[in-house]
């Protein structure tokens, strides 16, 4: 069974994959830790497809985006996203 829902960020329909808001990297960081819970940063996250997962990762750091991009907000807002976006919703 496949479950096609639809990504957060490009509004396809698409297989969907977890992406943590503070990458797992960050959480043992010091910083993360005073800032957030474990729980938050277990579970704080967006569900978004392959190829959006993929360029957020390519484009951006692990801090950046833990500290910056930790809201789908942020990311929706960085100018570098909206370009992607509008490029993403044409392809299939
Ligand atoms: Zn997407
Ligand atoms: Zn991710």
């Amino acid at each position: 069974m496949t479950d096609l829902k639809t990504c957060e960020l490009c509004s396809r329909q698409l297989p969907l994959t977890f992406h943590h808001l503070i990458p797992k990297s960050c959480h043992t960081n010091k910083w993360f830790k005073k800032h957030y819970t474990a729980f938050e940063m277990k579970h704080n996250g967006i569900n978004i497809c392959r190829s959006c997962h993929n360029y957020i990762h390519k484009r951006f750091t692990e801090k950046q985006l833990g500290r910056d991009l930790n809201t789908l907000e942020a990311l929706l807002q960085q100018p570098e996203m909206v370009k992607y976006i509008q490029w993403a919703k044409k392809q299939h």
